[in-house]
């Protein structure tokens, strides 16, 4: 990731902590999901639960990076888990980390036996053979144009209702669905964990993702179930807007809150609906505590409302039209450069060991979540309160309302696409001796 990632707990009992993020790599953009380990009870063999995770992990994934223990060598679970995987018939890359240069070639020899190709060895630590393993992977996932056309088309607005179990994801899709027309879509051949339903709000085509549902038709494969927040964030890599539950009951949780921060970590426009509100008093109190809590995703719109009664529901998906509309909103390079140069008019950028930075241009890229890049003359002077405040100036004077906004600094003589081609260039190579 090249950064440090979020930790996420997921229900009890089912996992230790599951780590997430996404980034970009070339053009492709790759969700890495980090399952949090496998262990094998002392006799050797994989307990039932974590069966069942690893199972959940492999179902949900395009490819799996198996990473064994190179200074270890194979263990018995490790033999356990290459049953499972060349099973389950996904691509699959065994990485053995722990790996010096010295010893990469001993390392692929011994684990060959996995039965498991191709191997790639790694010191992670160390960053040897990343370059390598990332050229690997980027051959190995789908091509893009593989994906399967969402139904809808590009013109529907894809919202994904996500929040803990029993928050009432499922009620809020019966409510909406309930006064428009609806078309469940069950997609054959596709692994999908979400159940999908078209309806057209206001005359215009919604798709609606909701994760939940699949779990009351009974026929959800084992290990998926237990899997909630790896469905949260299937369906966010499918959406435009996350509408995140939260049950008013029970007051905003610390799970509530990794799942607004995953929608967040996508760039995915969010909408917070504050549900249940029939269970209880809209008092100051409640407000107060989910608006300081939600103060990192403060572009958010929250909505209270009852999926039982339906109150406020309308207002809710109306907002959630709204924010996938303001995510496709393209600034005129003129006005954004004039709203920046005001900006840094007003609050010149603090100086730093002598120097301070200067913004040469600003151009918005072509990307899903609104990006701006900066060129300046050193990236390095930025400084994230400064950040912020161009973030703020910027929503200040043109909205964007309820979805996250990238701001890129990019000094002048740097390209990132130059470097990265280079690394992966290097990786080729370096894979080709190996082989030899
Ligand atoms: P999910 O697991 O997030 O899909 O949650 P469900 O939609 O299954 O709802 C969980 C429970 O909360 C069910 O018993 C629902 O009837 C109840 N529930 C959902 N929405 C509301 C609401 O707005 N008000 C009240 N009082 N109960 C609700």
């Amino acid at each position: 990731m090249g950064r440090p990632v979020a930790v996420v707990e997921d229900e009890p009992g089912t996992t230790r902590d599951i780590l997430y993020g996404n980034f970009t790599w070339g053009d492709r953009e790759i969700i890495l999901v980090d399952t949090g380990g496998l262990e094998a009870v002392p006799s050797g063999d994989l307990t039932a639960r974590v069966r069942d995770q690893a199972e959940g992990a492999i179902q949900q994934a395009d490819l799996v990076l198996f990473l064994v223990d190179a200074r270890e060598g194979i263990t018995a679970a490790d033999a356990e888990v290459a049953d499972m995987l060349r099973k389950s018939r996904v691509p699959v890359i065994l990485v053995p980390n722990k790996a010096d240069n010295e010893t990469r070639a001993v390392t692929s020899a011994e684990f060959y036996q996995l039965g498991i190709e191709p191997i790639i060895p790694i010191s992670a630590i160390h960053d040897v053979g990343i370059g390598e393993l990332m050229a690997e992977i980027l051959e190995r996932i789908p091509a893009e144009e593989e994906e399967p056309v969402e139904a809808g088309g590009p013109a529907a607005v894809k919202l994904a209702i996500i929040g803990r179990p029993n928050v009432g994801k499922s009620s809020l899709l019966n409510a909406i669905v309930g006064f428009e027309r609806a078309i469940v879509h069950d997609m054959p051949g596709t692994t999908r964990d979400a159940l999908d339903t078209m309806i057209e709000f206001e005359g215009k085509p919604v798709l609606v993702i909701d994760t939940a549902g699949m779990r009351r038709r009974g026929h959800i494969a084992r290990g998926v179930e237990s899997h909630s927040v790896l469905r949260a964030i299937r369906a966010l890599s499918r959406c435009d807007v996350a509408v995140v539950v939260i049950d008013a009951s029970e007051g905003l949780t610390a799970q509530d809150l990794h799942i607004a921060g995953f929608a967040k970590e996508a760039g995915k426009g969010i909408v917070i609906a504050v549900n249940k509100m029939d269970l209880v008093d809209a008092d100051r109190a409640l407000v107060q505590q989910i608006q300081a809590s939600l103060d990192f995703i403060a572009f958010a719109p929250v909505h209270y409302i009852s999926a039982r009664t339906g109150q406020g529901v309308k207002g809710l998906v109306q907002a959630a039209l709204q924010v996938a509309e303001e995510r496709t909103k393209r600034l005129a390079t003129r006005d954004l450069n004039d709203a920046i140069e005001r900006a840094v008019m007003r609050n010149p950028p603090p100086h730093r060991g002598g120097r301070s930075l200067r913004v040469s241009y600003v151009t918005q890229a072509r990307a899903e979540t609104p990006t701006f890049v900066f060129f300046v003359n050193d990236p390095a002077l930025i400084h994230f309160s400064y950040a912020r405040y161009l973030e703020n100036q910027l929503r200040a004077r043109f909205g964007f309302k309820g979805t996250p906004i990238k701001l890129i600094f990019r000094g002048r003589e740097e390209r990132p696409q130059e470097a990265e081609d280079r690394r992966q260039e290097t990786g080729r190579k370096k894979r080709k001796e190996a082989k030899r």
